[in-house]
């Protein structure tokens, strides 16, 4: 890891961290309880802890290009483990929505187009359609014949379902999705204000 210049990190960031996750991340003392039992730290470049250690000190960059904001399964291992009631797994979420409103995800790419995907599904079936699924991440990601091999024996033993199961909520659960978008661009047409005003605020 590079040298970090203390002192010289984006307290904005942090605080906007806080804000989103209403998590207070000052309070971890980095004993490490979250990374002994995440499941996914053998794929991680940061640990949980380690993430959590960056964002105190306003590392934005090093947080939202990590991959481990993509790799985490928000499995809440973290959370529950943590002996100050940080919500661990929430602040991770909250950083990989920045993540993706900043348009990272460069070489982890496929992992975005993998989100994406499984939000596509669970937005027009209410749940999640696995079978939908892997035919939308194959042809965004350009990886059509990729671990086709799998295919057969996951049919027959049931595990893709060739048609979604619609649940009964399912307009509510659209309902969040149009709300999302609404708020997305609600922020993006104030962003485009703030940088349409002149420098230095209305005169
Ligand atoms: S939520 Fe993410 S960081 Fe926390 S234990 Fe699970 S995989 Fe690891
Ligand atoms: S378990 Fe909690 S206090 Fe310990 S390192 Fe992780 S976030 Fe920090």
């Amino acid at each position: 890891m590079e040298p970090i210049q203390l002192g010289r990190g984006d307290t904005e960031f942090i605080r906007k961290v806080e804000e989103e996750s209403r998590q207070v991340v000052k309070k971890c003392y980095q004993c490490g309880n979250c990374t002994a039992g995440c499941p996914m730290s053998f794929s991680y470049d940061y640990t949980a802890n380690q993430l959590m250690r960056l964002i105190q000190l306003g590392q934005r960059e090093r947080v939202l290009k990590s991959r481990a904001v993509w790799m985490c399964v928000t499995c809440e291992t973290c959370t529950t483990r943590c002996p100050n009631e940080i919500d661990v797994a929430r602040v991770l979420d909250v950083c990989r929505h920045m993540a993706r409103k900043a348009g990272y995800g460069g070489v982890f790419n496929n992992m975005r187009v993998f989100a994406d995907s499984f939000l596509q599904t669970v937005r027009w079936n209410g749940k999640s359609h696995e079978l939908g699924l892997m035919a939308l991440f194959k042809m965004r990601a350009m990886k059509p014949f990729s671990d086709l091999s799998l295919a057969p024996s996951m049919l027959l033993k049931g595990k893709l379902p060739y048609l979604p199961h619609r649940i009964k909520g399912r307009s509510e659960v659209a309902g969040i999705f149009k709300r999302f978008s609404e708020q997305q661009l609600k922020e993006l047409h104030a962003q485009t204000t703030d940088d349409k005003k002149p420098a230095g605020g209305d005169k």
